[in-house]
C-alpha cells in the first residue's frame, strides 16, 4: 500500500503519471528543490557538431610502471598485444569508435563525426574511454603476463581534442605513426648500445646526441648487423584498429538429420571485429582502401 493515498503501490504510481501528466499538459512546472540550482554549476562541455572526436589515452609514468614490470627494452611484445587487446575492447563495448591508433603507451580513440553519444559530451567520452581501458589492462593482464605478476594498478590520463576536417583528423593520426617512427628509430639504437656494446645509458645518449635518421640506420647496420626496415611492423609502424567482417568458426551440437545427431559441426558466421594491423596510415593508400573509415555517414 502507497503510504500517502492508501491505495495498492502499482495503482498508485498509474495514478501518479497520469496526474504527471495532467500537470505537464497544463504546462504546470514541478516544485523543484531549493538546491537544484547548483546544477547550473557544471559546464557545458558539448564537442563541436561535425567535428572528428579523438580521445588519447596516455600511461600514467609507464616508464617506472615497465621498470617494476620487467619489460623487455626497446618493446616488449606482450604490453603491446595487452594495450590492443584493450583497445579493442573499448571499440567492441562503446559506441561511435571508427578507428584506433596505438603506440608504445598510448593510444588514440577517434568517434565518428555525426556521433550524438552521451549528447557528445567530452567528459563522458574521455571517461568511458579511460576506465574501460585501464578496467581491461588488469582484467586482461594474466593473458598477456602469465608468469610476471601485476604488482600495482596502473592508470591513464585521458585528452579530447577535436578536428574539424578529414585532412586535420588524417595529419593527427600521421603526427602519431611519425613519432612512434622517431622514438621506436631511437629506441632500437640506444638499446643495442646498451645491450650489445656495453655502454652505460649515460654514453648511449651522448653516441645519439645530434644524429640523424640516416646516422642511427648506419650504427644499427654497421655496428650491428640491423636492418632496421627488418624490424617488427608492429613496432615500427603501431597498431591501427578498424572494423572488419570476420568468419567466426564455432563447433556446435547438432540436433538433425538423425544420424548425425549427437556429432559436433563447426559453424561459421560473420561478425564485425576491431581488426589490428600495422600500416602506414601517413601515405594515402591506406585511405583509399578503406573509405568507409572517413565516410561522412559511416
Ligand atoms: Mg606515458
Amino acid at each position: 500500500m502507497c503510504a500517502s493515498c492508501n491505495v495498492k503501490v502499482r495503482n498508485c504510481l498509474g495514478v501518479t503519471s497520469v496526474i504527471l501528466r495532467r500537470f505537464l499538459s497544463l504546462g504546470v512546472t514541478m516544485a523543484k528543490s531549493k538546491f537544484e540550482y547548483v546544477r547550473d554549476f557544471e559546464a557545458d562541455d558539448t564537442c563541436l557538431a561535425h567535428c572528428w572526436v579523438v580521445v588519447r589515452l596516455d600511461g600514467r609514468n609507464f616508464h617506472r610502471f615497465a621498470e617494476k614490470h620487467n619489460f623487455a627494452k626497446p618493446n616488449d611484445s606482450r604490453a603491446l598485444h595487452l594495450m590492443t587487446k584493450c583497445a579493442q575492447t573499448v571499440m567492441e563495448e562503446l559506441d561511435d569508435i571508427v578507428i584506433a591508433y596505438g603506440q608504445s603507451d598510448e593510444y588514440s580513440f577517434v568517434f565518428k563525426r555525426k556521433s550524438n553519444w552521451f549528447k557528445r559530451r567530452a567528459s563522458k567520452f574521455m571517461t568511458h574511454v579511460a576506465s574501460q581501458f585501464a578496467s581491461s589492462y588488469v582484467f586482461y593482464w594474466r593473458y598477456y603476463f602469465e608468469d610476471q605478476p601485476l604488482l600495482y594498478p596502473p592508470g591513464f590520463d585521458g585528452r579530447v581534442v577535436l578536428y574539424p576536417t578529414n585532412q586535420t583528423l588524417k595529419d593527427y593520426l600521421s603526427w602519431r605513426q611519425a613519432d612512434c617512427h622517431i622514438n621506436n628509430l631511437y629506441n632500437t639504437v640506444f638499446w643495442a648500445l646498451i645491450q650489445k656494446s656495453g655502454l652505460t645509458p649515460i654514453q648511449a645518449q651522448g653516441r645519439l646526441q645530434g644524429t640523424l635518421a640516416a646516422d642511427k640506420n648506419e650504427i644499427l647496420f654497421s655496428e650491428f648487423n640491423v636492418n632496421y626496415n627488418h624490424e617488427p611492423l608492429m613496432y615500427r609502424k603501431g597498431t591501427v584498429l578498424i572494423w572488419q567482417k570476420v568468419d567466426e568458426v564455432t563447433t556446435k551440437e547438432v540436433k538433425l538429420p538423425a544420424e548425425m545427431e549427437g556429432r559436433k559441426m563447426a559453424v561459421t558466421r560473420t561478425r564485425t571485429k576491431p581488426v589490428p594491423f600495422h600500416c602506414d596510415i601517413i601515405g594515402d593508400a591506406f585511405w583509399k582502401k578503406h573509405p568507409e573509415i572517413l565516410d561522412e555517414d559511416s
